[in-house]
Parts: C-alpha cells; sequence; structure tokens
C-alpha cells in the first residue's frame, strides 16, 4: 500500500509501506480521509520521520479485525481517536485515555491503509459524512471541545482568542456557536476571514496596533472575560494576560516552553486562573456528535481538500500558515 513519508526539511513523498498487521484488540482500516494537523509541522520543517508520518487524524472502513475486538465489525464506517487507553485503568473506564498512564498513540495515519486501536474508534452512522468525522473523532474539533468544559462558566461572555490558525478557529467556531461573543486575534488576514467566517464578532490584527489594548477597548476597558492562546507563542501568552480581566482565565492550547510569569502581579493580585487543555477525551465524542446534529457546521475548519496523491502539495499549502484545516481525500 502507499504511506506518506516525511522525509524532514519541508520534503514529503509518497511511498510503498507495508500492508498493517492488526494485533490483538487492533483493526486495519482503510483510509476515506485524514487531516494534517499543526502538531506535524516540526517533524515535517526538521527532522522528518523515518518510519512514516505524524498522521493522527482520520477516517474510514474497518477492513481487518486483531483478535479480540468485540465491539467492531468489518465494513463499518470509524474515526479513530490517535491516543488509546489501556483499557484497564479507572481512567479508561471514563473514557478518559489521555489520562491513562500507559495510554498508547497511533501514527502513521496518513496512508492507504492504518492500524488503531479497537476501543480507540468511534463508529460514524451514515448521517456523519467524512469531513464531518475526522473533526469530531480527532483533535480538529477534539481540542475545541475538551478546552470549552473548562470554560462553562455563564458568567463569561467575551473570549478573546490569540492565535486563529486551525485549533484557535476551531475554538471560534464553537464559542461563538456556544453563544459567546468572540474576538479573534492573529496576524494574518487570511486566518482573520476564516475566524469571521466562523463566528468571529470582531477581528484585531496586531500588525495594526497593540492588541492588548484593542482587546481592552473592545471590552469596555475590562479586558476579555477568557483569553485563550492558541499561537503557542511567548508574546501572545503575555498578551493574554494583559488583556483578561480582573478574575479572569487565561487557557492555553499552544505547546510552548517556559513563560516569565510573576505569582503576585499574573496570578495573585488580579484573580487570574490559568488552564492548559490537552487533546479530548474519547467520551468527549457523544456531545460533540450532538453538537453537530444541532447544527455546528464543524465542516467549515476545512480550507483545503487534497487528494491522498498530491499530499507533498497538501503539506505546502498547510505550512504557508494561510490555511485553515487541510485534509487529504482518499479512493
Ligand atoms: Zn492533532
Ligand atoms: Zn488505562
Amino acid at each position: 500500500m502507499k504511506s506518506v513519508k516525511m522525509a524532514g526539511k519541508g520534503v514529503v513523498k509518497i511511498v510503498e509501506a507495508p500492508e498493517p498487521v492488526p494485533g490483538p484488540g487492533e483493526v486495519v482500516i482503510e483510509t476515506a480521509m485524514s487531516g494534517i494537523c499543526g502538531s506535524e509541522m516540526h517533524t515535517y520543517r526538521e527532522e522528518g520521520m523515518p518510519g512514516g508520518n505524524g498522521g493522527h487524524e482520520a477516517v474510514g472502513t474497518v477492513v481487518k479485525l486483531g483478535e479480540c475486538v468485540p465491539n467492531l465489525k468489518v465494513g463499518q464506517r470509524v474515526g479513530a481517536s490517535a491516543i488509546a487507553g489501556c483499557g484497564a485503568c479507572p481512567a479508561c473506564a471514563k473514557g478518559q485515555y489521555t489520562w491513562c498512564p500507559n495510554n498508547r498513540f497511533y501514527g502513521n495515519m496518513h496512508a492507504e491503509r492504518f492500524l488503531a486501536a479497537a476501543n480507540a474508534c468511534h463508529i460514524l452512522r451514515d448521517d456523519v459524512p467524512w469531513d464531518a468525522g475526522v473533526l469530531l473523532t480527532g483533535d480538529g474539533l477534539g481540542v475545541p471541545y475538551h478546552t470549552s468544559r473548562k470554560i462553562a462558566s455563564r458568567e463569561i461572555k467575551t473570549i478573546a482568542i490569540f492565535g486563529v490558525g486551525p485549533i484557535g478557529l476551531g475554538n471560534v467556531l464553537l464559542q461563538a456557536h456556544l453563544g459567546r461573543r468572540v474576538i479573534a486575534v492573529d496576524i494574518s488576514p487570511t486566518h482573520l476571514e476564516h475566524a469571521r467566517n466562523c463566528g468571529a464578532a470582531e477581528t484585531v490584527n496586531p500588525k495594526d496596533g497593540d492588541p492588548v489594548a484593542a482587546v481592552k477597548s473592545l471590552t469596555g476597558g475590562k479586558g476579555a472575560d477568557v483569553c485563550m492562546e492558541c499561537a503557542g507563542r511567548q508574546e501572545t501568552a503575555m498578551a493574554c494576560f494583559a488583556a483578561v480581566r480582573t478574575g479572569g482565565t487565561v487557557v492555553f492550547n499552544g505547546e510552548q516552553g517556559p513563560l516569565p510569569l510573576s505569582p503576585s502581579s499574573h496570578f495573585i493580585r488580579r484573580d487570574i486562573t490559568a488552564v492548559g487543555s490537552w487533546f479530548y477525551h474519547f467520551s468527549e465524542f457523544g456531545s460533540m456528535l450532538e453538537l453537530y446534529r444541532n447544527g455546528l457546521d464543524v465542516t467549515k475548519l476545512i480550507s483545503h481538500r487534497f487528494p491522498f496523491k498530491k499530499a507533498a502539495a497538501a503539506y505546502k499549502q498547510f505550512a504557508s500558515g494561510e490555511s485553515a484545516k487541510v485534509v487529504l481525500v482518499y479512493g
């Protein structure tokens, strides 16, 4: 079968790869669609991946079952969570695979067929097309949804989202759908346009002036109830603390290193809460599906679709920083 190989330094090839063989509790899925994730960009630009690719958001049809797979059948449409739990610990009992101390990561999903853990597959009914499915079962909507659970208070009315690439944009779409007034902050006019299409009430481009002052002036001088850091940059993280109101919450979605934060000035004296949020819980899929069925059009997050064979062009498009979600289409 054919698979994407990330050769490093921005080179992507389609190569012949061995057919995946399912072990106990595993299945092989014939890929219908896979999504490119921002988390693949470092490997793509730098060292590459000798073992294949970092694809970890994909949907398709079950074609082969390993031993001990009571929950799936050949021919079923599924979406796979890349993080599979051990199935035996208290976290797994609650469907919280990311909290399982023995969880495993499944990658290599940018391929004609891929391996997944059976207990990490979500069955997709026929009312969920592949493009919605890849967002609902991957981290495209998963991260924004998991994050939303931590800022559920009804007192939260205004949310400023710093960095509206694919993950920030997912937060825009979901938070606007939940009735929040969203202020999107990004230096890319294309990203800001996507944000408006996904429901942002206001957009701020830091190239036009101080974004903290802009968020404050849009919130009557107080600052936003929540500021979300989705760019993975020190300056946006610090801007979040400056642009959040007293008593507000800063959310970290973008991965990054240490920050110069003072317990006194950034937290204590303004009663600030900061929270991190990673991936999503397997058990959260049902709630995401319900949101979709009630009108949350997740496919708005997709800006580009490429045939699998044009994976190199797809990565190039994604790496340009001028897209929302980019997906590969198979078959
Ligand atoms: Zn991802
Ligand atoms: Zn476990």
